[in-house]
């Protein structure tokens, strides 16, 4: 740590702010587990929290208050709640146009309402011009458990010889909001995957009830970070056909030209599924049978192999190492 201050590298993605949670928050809150996606608070009711401070706020694709709501409702999804309640806090800069503000507020209960949330308390703070950065989002919501507690889906789930499943394509959502936000051309057409995943995900745990031992979006750090923090939790590894993992040609030209690993790029409408072992196509079939999972596909399996690593076969037959992302990837991304 620099000088007693957090740098941006501590405050962004990845293992550096894992090290800072760890070190510096989790113990002095009394958090014993951290990382779940939504947690247990009892009476059959989960919750979760998140903050969304993506630069720019609308972007092909999606916008901060679509992305707000989709984003709290697919974290409550992944731990196989069923979404019922959410309250938001807008933290808007003075100077914001009116205009973008009624955008993404429209746009916000919008989502809510598709959703079957109600946007039931919220809060508005105000920040002189220039000590913000036009709007932040807070989302806090509550969910119903599917399943009793400890059948829910959990990272630590995961057991040798489960497969592995992704809903589609990787990468989009921060190709599509660094190509606003960078203006670069050449990535112009690629939309954010930002998408809700609850009813995929119900529709997963209602056909193979304790069999979904591990649900996760890859958002921030993408399909690397999010496969590594299942297999850390697990204590498992993880082998995956990189051949096998949907991909979109735009993507890989714009990862390609930035010097960028698809693999690591954020998702917002991706969901990794581990299902029990012998269970893979049912589970395909659930995915491919929503319109968000048409491209779904089963990407790897869990291994016996070194606790918490990730190894991927490439097209090429060799097998390389699917690192953990570190540091500031790619900053206000969500
Ligand atoms: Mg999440």
């Amino acid at each position: 740590m620099d000088e007693g201050v957090v740098t941006l590298a501590h405050g962004g993605g990845g293992s550096l702010m894992a090290e800072l949670l760890a070190a510096r928050v989790l113990p002095v809150l009394g958090v014993a587990e951290a990382g779940e996606d939504a947690a247990g608070v009892g009476r059959g009711l989960l919750m979760t929290t998140d903050s969304f401070v993506v630069k720019p706020l609308v972007f092909p694709g999606s916008d901060i208050g679509r992305m707000a709501v989709y984003g709290t409702v697919n974290d409550l999804a992944m731990r196989g709640g069923w979404p019922r309640a959410m309250t938001v806090g807008l933290i808007v800069e003075e100077g914001l146009s009116l205009d973008v503000l009624d955008q993404v507020v429209a746009s916000l209960a919008a989502a809510a309402q598709e959703c079957g949330v109600k946007i039931v308390g919220g809060d508005t703070k105000v920040l002189e011009a220039g000590r913000g950065d036009g709007l932040y989002i807070n989302t806090t919501g509550l969910a119903e458990a599917l399943l009793a507690e400890r059948d829910l889906p959990s990272l630590g789930r995961a057991r040798p010889g489960d497969a592995v499943l992704i809903n589609g394509p990787v990468g989009e959502h921060g190709i599509a909001v660094l190509a606003a936000r960078e203006q670069l051309g050449f990535a112009a057409e690629v939309r954010s995957d930002c998408a809700p995943l609850h009813e995929m995900a119900r529709a997963l745990i209602e056909e193979l009830g304790t069999g979904v031992h591990c649900l996760h979006d890859p958002t921030r750090g993408g399909l690397a970070a999010a496969l590594n923090e299942i297999a850390l939790a697990s204590g498992v590894g993880m082998r995956l056909e990189e051949g096998a993992i949907p991909r979109r040609a735009a993507v890989e030209a714009a990862c390609e030209l930035l010097g960028l690993d698809a693999l690591q790029v954020a998702n917002e409408g991706k969901m990794v599924a581990v299902v029990e072992e012998g269970m893979a196509e049912r589970a395909l079939k659930v995915l491919r049978a929503d319109e968000r999972g048409r491209e779904g596909a089963v990407i790897g399996e869990v291994t016996e192999g070194v606790a918490g690593r990730v190894e991927l076969v490439t097209e090429l037959g060799t097998t390389r190492i699917v690192d953990m992302p570190s540091g500031e990837l790619l900053p206000r991304i969500c």
